[in-house]
């Protein structure tokens, strides 16, 4: 372990859970930089290895962690242990153990052996440190504390930042923006000591946030859960109606005060107590607040590199290849991309991240290949009602549900059970094609959406046949 004097004190690598420290001394040039140490950034360094064994690989992150999953922060960690979330430990949905990080730590080398390495190369990790723009006609990047590093090729894979309404600035100390690791930690230990928690958003995060937080709920006497959602019900913005409020019902049977068409107009603090208050005169009380109401791409990073972004959509702008300008890529979340089925979009999701940071490594090898293979996503609104979905999946759009009839034991009158969505898939259209689908409590068949995606035609629309194709009654 060695400590780079370049590097000032700016760029301690904080070490909570006495990780071993990695203090690699900085390259001046590196072959492949990759500037954030996410999921894309993992996706894309396994991708330049395969091809090009003997690449020297550098990434830089701003984080103190070295490259992991952040998919089970909002889920899974928090039904563990303390000591195994503390560590990152968690089973997956097979039951199998896993642990949040892409890597091994061995598997990374310092600075100083990527440099001193003859024949043969390696990922090296600068963790701490924060990139603050390209130097594109130069090929070089320049970090906040004013060290340059040139590159071959770069890959921006920076993800996004979680944004702040401004109503809550004032009380910022009782606020948790909710993205990484330390977020997890600080969260779950403010949970443990009880009173109100409010969750803000009504988005993925927001949505397994209050799930989470009302099953601590069941073993912290007096902890409250609320969830203030701007749409109709949880995922409005996503879910159609019908299963955005029976997503909603499930989190209330799980004791969250789901608080529906809310807009918020002020948040005032009395005696250290929080009051959110609403446009139609409801308030709720909060003794800390969780704000899930989406992220922000840096923007400002572009800007300093010269680099094009998308003001409506937000991202760095690139073409089907994920390049932006010679020999500077994006993956994952900060990606603005043309998707040649879809048309241009942003994506934020994990598998997303895996796509396009693997084909972001490919191409900085030099394959040339286009964006084409749809990535999917999923969601748990716990452990008994989760999805997958793919392509355009949007409340807006229009859209087709075809679900199997529920096989409770009374399916009359109008009780929760009679009303429950057990196995279904969702249809979005646009211009009477399918662009989007949900499958409700059924997996492993996001191949068959794919397929439909690419081939379907508006002449084919027959929506019992098409669900057929994914076992819905079986
Ligand atoms: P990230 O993983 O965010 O990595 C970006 C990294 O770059 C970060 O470490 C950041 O600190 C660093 N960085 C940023 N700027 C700089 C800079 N200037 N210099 C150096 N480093 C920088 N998706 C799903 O499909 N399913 C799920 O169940 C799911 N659950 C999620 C749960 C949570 C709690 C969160 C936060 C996200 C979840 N997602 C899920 C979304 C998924 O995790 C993201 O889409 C994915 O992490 C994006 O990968 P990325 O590499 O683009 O960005
Ligand atoms: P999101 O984009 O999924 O949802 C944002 C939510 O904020 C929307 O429901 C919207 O209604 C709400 N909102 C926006 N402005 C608001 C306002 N002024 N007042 C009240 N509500 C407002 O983002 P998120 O839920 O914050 O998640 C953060 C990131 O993490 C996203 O990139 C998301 O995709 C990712 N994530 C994904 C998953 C998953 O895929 N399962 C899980 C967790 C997090």
């Amino acid at each position: 372990v060695e400590v780079d004097p370049a590097i000032d004190e700016v760029i301690p690598v904080v070490d909570e859970q006495s990780k071993p420290k990695v203090y690699p001394e900085v390259p001046p040039e590196v072959e492949y930089l990759i500037v954030g140490g996410g999921t894309a950034a993992y996706s894309a360094v396994r991708a330049i290895r395969k091809y090009d064994p003997t690449a020297k690989i550098l990434i830089v992150s701003d984080e103190a962690e070295m490259p992991y999953n952040r998919t089970p922060l909002s889920k899974e960690l928090w039904f563990e242990s303390e000591e195994n979330a503390a560590v990152g430990k968690y089973k997956g949905w097979d039951d199998k153990e896993r642990v949040i990080f892409h890597e091994k730590l061995e598997n990374y080398c310092t600075g100083r052996e990527l440099q001193e390495r003859e024949g043969y190369g390696g990922t090296a990790l600068l963790l701490g440190a924060k990139v603050d723009r390209l130097d594109a006609d130069n090929k070089k990047a320049i970090l906040y504390n004013g060290t340059e590093i040139g590159y071959g090729k770069v890959l921006l894979s920076i993800g996004g930042k979680p944004r702040n309404l401004p109503e809550f600035e004032s009380v910022k100390d009782k606020v948790t923006l909710f993205r990484d690791l330390k977020d997890f930690r600080q969260l779950s230990e403010i949970s443990q000591n009880g009173g109100n928690v409010v969750v803000v958003g009504s988005g993925f995060l927001g949505t397994e946030l209050s799930y989470a937080l009302a099953d601590r709920a069941k073993k912290v006497e007096n902890l409250k859960v609320s969830q203030i959602c701007r749409e109709q019900g949880v995922l409005g913005a996503v879910l159609p109606e019908h299963l955005s409020n029976y997503s909603s019902e499930v989190l209330e049977k799980e004791g969250v005060n789901i608080v529906r068409d809310a807009e918020i107009s002020s948040v005032s603090q009395e005696s250290g107590n929080i009051s959110i208050n609403l446009k139609d005169g409801r308030s709720v009380p909060a003794d800390h607040v969780v704000v899930a109401v989406g992220v922000d791409i840096d923007h400002g990073l572009a800007e300093r590199s010269g680099l094009e972004v998308d003001s409506r959509r937000g991202g760095f702008i690139v073409n089907s290849e994920l390049e932006s300008r010679k020999d500077i890529f994006v993956a994952g979340d900060a990606a603005n991309f043309y998707d040649q089925r879809l048309g241009r979009r942003r994506v934020e999701h994990y598998d997303h991240a895996i796509v396009t940071g693997r084909l972001a490594g490919e191409n900085m090898v030099g394959k040339r290949k286009a964006y084409t293979h749809q990535s999917m996503f999923w969601s748990d609104i716990g452990p008994d009602n989760g999805f997958e979905a793919i392509g355009l999946v949007d409340s807006k759009l229009k859209s087709v549900s075809v679900f199997a009839q529920p096989e409770a034991q009374n399916t009359e009158g109008d009780n929760f059970e009679s009303r429950k969505f057990d196995k279904g898939v969702v249809f979005y259209l646009r211009n009477e094609k399918v662009v989007g689908v949900i499958t409700w409590n059924i997996f492993g068949k996001m191949g068959v959406a794919r397929r439909l995606l690419a081939h379907q035609s508006a002449e084919e629309l027959n929506y019992a046949e098409m669900a057929r194709l994914f076992n819905v009654h079986k």
